[in-house]
């Protein structure tokens, strides 16, 4: 039987995911769940207080900063061991990610204390599922690092990566920070800017990193919010394939099936039937 909202149990550590913006995103559970339990565990009770208000919530706030997780860690063990229940919410999305949380679930685990996800927003994973790029691997790298040399020094680290690349980026830094993708990955490698999800300014900007990184410069709008960029992975062995070879295999790819035009555009070119067969698949899932 599929089980909709139902009473929470008692001495469970709940993660609960709340909305990055649209605050409709909010899941019935996550409200059933937030009223139930006996202390809400949030990273900054002033930006969740507003949230529980709207929803008509009034469980407990308990202030857990990421400065002060360690020192918090006990009491909040000893309240979920002696059958308390605890809801974990961050200012928004998923708890952990790029967010506090990490030692208490940790904590929990080691106490032999239940961890049960109530699951919802995470920019990142709603990026991604918007962003035209491959989503079959991902790398999620969080922030990158805020000083210039030391954030080039990150990048250069992943130049090798070819699942797509995620980051977070705030508004202060987009501009430097494309800047530096852009040098490091090379101007042409697709990117995407995602702005504000599920806001008003909702946008989905897709170019080459170049492009992008010239129209963020240019238009100061374009930094402003909550910022995901997301990168395209680097390409693999077939990148080595000529550009005369390329060029055969797109012109026959447009009116032959994959694998009649990989095996005339090895004839014509001379290259390897499977180098072009794996460059073929690469280009068509992006
Ligand atoms: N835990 C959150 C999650 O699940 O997405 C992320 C917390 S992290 C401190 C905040 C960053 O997430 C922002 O700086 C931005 O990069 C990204 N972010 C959060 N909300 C967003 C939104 N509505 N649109 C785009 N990016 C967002």
């Amino acid at each position: 039987m599929v089980r909709l909202v139902g009473s929470i149990d008692k001495g469970v550590l709940y993660v609960v995911a709340t909305p990055i913006g649209n605050l409709g995103d909010i899941s019935a559970r996550s409200i059933a769940v937030l009223q139930q339990v006996d202390l809400i565990a949030a990273e900054d009770t002033r930006h969740t207080k507003p949230l529980l208000h709207h929803m008509g919530i009034a469980t407990p706030l308990f202030a857990m900063h990421e400065h002060n997780e360690q020192a918090q860690l006990d009491g909040l063990i000893e309240r979920l061991g002696a059958g308390q229940s605890i809801a974990l919410v961050s200012d928004a999305g998923t708890p952990l990610i790029s967010d506090p949380g990490f030692l208490l679930v940790r904590e929990c685990h080691r106490s032999g204390i239940r961890v049960s996800p109530v699951p919802g927003a995470c920019a990142a994973v709603a990026a991604l599922s918007v962003s035209g790029l491959p989503p079959d691997r991902f790398r999620f790298e969080g922030f990158p690092p805020r000083t210039a040399s030391a954030r080039q020094q990150f990048f250069r680290g992943l130049l090798a990566e070819d699942a797509t690349l995620l980051f977070y980026e705030s508004s202060h830094r987009i501009v430097a920070s494309l800047a530096d993708m852009s040098m490091v990955f090379g101007g042409d490698r697709r990117a995407v800017l995602v702005r504000e999800l599920t806001k008003i300014h909702e946008t989905i900007l897709s170019a080459q990193l170049s492009e992008l990184s010239a129209i963020v410069e240019r238009d100061s709008n374009q930094s402003k919010g909550e910022i995901v960029v997301l990168v395209a992975g680097a390409r693999k062995d077939c990148d080595s394939v000529s550009a005369e070879a390329e060029r055969v295999l797109d012109i026959l790819r447009e009116t032959l099936p994959l694998k009649q035009a990989v095996s005339l555009a090895a004839r014509i070119s001379g290259e390897k039937k499977n180098r072009l067969y794996q460059l073929a698949l690469k280009n068509e899932r992006q």
